[in-house]
């Protein structure tokens, strides 16, 4: 998704950087899963021209629309309404996907089955990097943006060699903080996720499911909203474990039972729990995420997404924080102070203006996974059978609504507008 959008703005503010994309994988694909917009990415949107055609996926009409986010407490046998923001965008990820992809329209510049395994970067500043890719075969190019996921290649290579450079220094310390920064982290949390079509469920929970809707609970967590304009239900579960360590043993994604998300939300309420286990099969989910990086440049390579800054899902902004990374790279690579020679600065003014706001961004959705899953705001006393049972201080849940608000507010106060402005005025000083 990042790498798309980078490109979609690379097309339309830098006509001349040539581009190539490199995926893994045989062909486009995505989970089938939703995703949500908040209106600093839905300005990139615009921007980039998809408003109408994202309306009509949506269902949504007119200006701005988007879903009203409701904050409930979905593990009592009934629902306790605690507070609610506005004006989200859901999608069906392969429709927002599919369309990225019609509008890039990037025919052979896209490279399938091409899985990079390492890159090499000349101490020249204008020599090609090389890209060494798992089939034996090479390419090369004069910047590399890892724009590859949670489990990036080229973060690892990033990484490795900051390390490496350390440990030649005999900084034997810093080399291990540094190497450690290649491997993803498990957050403790698996996510059971899926789609249902609305045709499958009573009228009763199509009407129930047809807003966007966080259910809290006692280590769970569970998040409900249309997209296909209501045709299709995106469905998640999360269960969080604690004093689960940091490695994940087992495969990252597997596939599960509605049964066993039965058993997980057991005593739930039961409009909730019935949507839940209304996906036949969920993809069950082992989330992981990225420490915070020290950088996310290194020379003429740089990392958005994923690669730079995984995080939990629980203010839905992955997928926009990968689309903010796009937008601004672009930006700074369409100036035309920028030249191949000072490349390796302009991509630090990247890292000045995205890697703090992205890993604030990460850090609140760490925050928020714990007030979903009410492991803190005073509620880490509350057992799960006492919170199942409605047997704590209901003040508790005035103070979360306070904090979640809080949180969530940098999605609607702040424009992606401005920092793009931050980014020109740096550039202005760039060495030319
Ligand atoms: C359960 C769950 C729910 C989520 N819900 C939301 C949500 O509601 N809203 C939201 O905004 N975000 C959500 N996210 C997060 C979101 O999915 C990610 O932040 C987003 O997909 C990141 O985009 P990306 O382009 O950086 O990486 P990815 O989408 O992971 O794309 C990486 C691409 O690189 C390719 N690749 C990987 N390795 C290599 C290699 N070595 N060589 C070549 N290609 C490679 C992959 O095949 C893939 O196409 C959720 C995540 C999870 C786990």
């Amino acid at each position: 998704m990042g790498g798309l959008v980078l490109g979609l703005c690379l097309k339309k503010y830098a006509p001349d950087v040539d581009y190539d994309i490199y995926e893994s994988a045989a062909e486009l694909t995505e989970v089938g899963a939703g995703v949500g917009m908040s209106p600093r990415i839905w300005t990139i949107m615009q921007e980039l021209g998809l408003e109408d055609e994202l309306l009509t996926i949506t269902g949504v009409q007119g200006q701005g629309g988007g879903a009203i986010l409701r904050l409930v407490k979905g593990d009592e046998q009934e629902l306790i309404d605690i507070t609610q923001q506005n004006q989200l965008h859901t999608f069906h990820r392969s429709m927002l996907q599919q369309l990225l992809a019609k509008h890039l329209d990037a025919g052979d510049k896209i490279h399938f089955s091409k899985r990079l395994v390492s890159y090499s970067e000349p101490a020249s500043t204008v020599d090609p990097i090389v890209l060494n890719f798992k089939d034996g075969t090479t390419a090369t190019c004069d910047l590399v943006i890892g724009s590859d996921g949670v489990r990036s290649a080229v973060r690892r290579t990033m990484f490795s060699t900051f390390a490496d450079e350390a440990e030649k220094n005999g900084k034997t310390e810093e080399a291990s903080k540094l190497r450690a920064m290649v491997e993803p982290v498990w957050t403790g949390e698996v996510a059971y996720r899926g789609l249902t079509p609305a045709s499958a469920l009573s009228e009763d929970l199509v009407k129930f499911t047809s807003s966007l809707q966080i259910f809290v609970g006692k280590n769970r967590d569970a998040v409900i909203y249309p997209v296909s304009g209501g045709k299709i239900i995106n469905v998640l579960g999360v269960v969080y474990t604690p004093g689960s360590g940091t490695v994940y043993d087992g495969p990252w994604v597997e596939t599960s039972t509605s049964d066993e998300v039965g058993k997980l939300f057991d005593g739930w309420e039961p409009k909730v729990l019935a949507v839940l286990k209304s996906v036949g099969h969920p993809l069950c989910w082992a989330m992981h995420t990225t420490r915070k990086l020290p950088t996310y440049v290194k020379g003429r390579a740089a990392l958005i997404g994923d690669a730079a800054h995984a995080m939990l899902p629980h203010q839905g902004a992955g997928v926009g924080q990968a689309f903010e990374d796009g937008y601004i790279l672009a930006t700074i690579l369409s100036h035309s102070s920028v030249k191949l020679s000072n490349a390796a600065e302009a991509l630090k003014i990247y890292d000045d203006v995205r890697r703090p706001f992205s890993q604030n961004v990460q850090q609140g959705s760490e925050d928020n996974a714990k007030r979903y899953q009410l492991r803190t705001d005073d509620w880490e006393d509350v057992t799960l059978e006492d919170s199942k049972a409605g047997q704590y201080d209901h003040a508790k849940l005035d103070v979360l609504a306070k904090e979640f608000m809080h949180q969530m507010q940098w999605s609607f106060d702040s424009s992606i507008l401005g920092d793009r402005d931050q980014v020109e005025e740096k550039l202005r000083v760039l060495s030319v």
